[in-house]
């Protein structure tokens, strides 16, 4: 029987609901739009949803193809593509008056494009709706051709973020399809089609991995020219999920931080709670003023 960690102190964290986040939720609901915020439980919701006027947004709708087996989106077989889906998601983000969006997918292994053009739409409705928010997009693997990547890249996203998710040791067990070296070369392609584009990827410990081998992920993220990289706990979404072998305390964090940033990237959020698109307003800024 695994063995069960208990969470640390620095997890237990307060929410406190304001009405920002209320209005913001029924705004999801009548438009029949899903947030990573709240599919993947994010512990940061009310500070991004409040304060900080960003969130997540996940297209193609909330079924994925794949299983990774650290993530709480639902698999199975999606739904026909929702054509009107991009206007309807930049109306929100007008609504929302968000600074900064993310805008992720599920993997669309049924679609041949993957779900490029979609993805592609919705960067341009923001763009058309909302000028001055700034658009990072986090999208799947898209099936892994140059073709469809190409077609996202065109749109101009303002960050391209695409995750490393683990190790390369871990990634068969933990990413279901998702290859290691597929992911660096999307992101080695993506910056190739767009330099001044800032590119990012995020990591999340605590499955099982060595300090080394968190150092090689930097490296390899380098390697690839990744401008800004993300650390962050990975939490167990529910039993059904891969159970955590460790919490790294605020003091280990702090250090990757720190070596993340020696290595050279432009920008690196690492925390307990720091999740793929914690902080992203900030990143934007970062990357660009380099
Ligand atoms: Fe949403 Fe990302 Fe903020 Fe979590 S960190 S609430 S997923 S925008
Ligand atoms: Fe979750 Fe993405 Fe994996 Fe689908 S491909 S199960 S959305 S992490």
């Amino acid at each position: 029987k695994e063995e069960h960690l208990r969470k640390p102190e620095w997890l237990k964290i307060k929410l406190n609901t304001n009405d920002q986040y209320k209005g913001l939720k029924k705004l999801m609901r009548e438009n029949n739009l899903h947030t990573v915020c709240e599919e993947a439980r994010c512990p940061n919701i009310h500070e991004c949803w409040g304060e900080r006027r960003t969130a997540t947004m996940m297209i193609l709708g909330s079924v994925c193809t794949r299983a990774c087996r650290f993530c709480a989106v639902k698999t199975g077989l999606p739904t026909e593509l929702d054509l009107a889906e991009p206007e309807r998601v930049a109306d929100s983000v007008k609504i929302m008056d968000l600074k900064h969006v993310v805008i992720t997918m599920v993997a669309r292994d049924d679609l041949k494009d993957g779900g490029a053009e979609v993805l592609a739409e919705t960067i341009r409705a923001i763009r058309r709706k909302s000028p001055a928010t700034s658009v990072e997009v986090l999208p799947s693997d898209l099936g892994g051709t140059e073709e469809n990547l190409q077609m996202v890249m065109d749109a101009k996203p303002d960050i391209l973020n695409h995750n490393i998710e683990t190790v390369r040791r871990l990634t068969p067990r933990v990413r279901a399809r998702a290859k290691y070296d597929r992911s660096l070369e999307f992101l080695r392609r993506s910056k190739e089609m767009q330099p001044e584009i800032p590119t990012k990827s995020s990591l999340m410990i605590g499955l099982g991995e060595t300090w080394d081998e968190i150092l090689e992920v930097m490296d390899d993220l380098r390697a690839n020219n990744v401008d800004i990289m993300t650390i962050g706990q990975y939490l167990q979404p529910t039993k059904k999920h891969l159970s955590v072998k460790k919490y790294y305390s605020p003091l280990e964090f702090g250090k990757l931080r720190k070596i993340a940033m020696e290595k050279g990237f432009s920008h690196c959020e690492a925390g307990p709670l720091v999740r793929s698109s914690y902080h992203a307003d900030e990143q934007v800024n970062a990357a660009t003023k380099e």
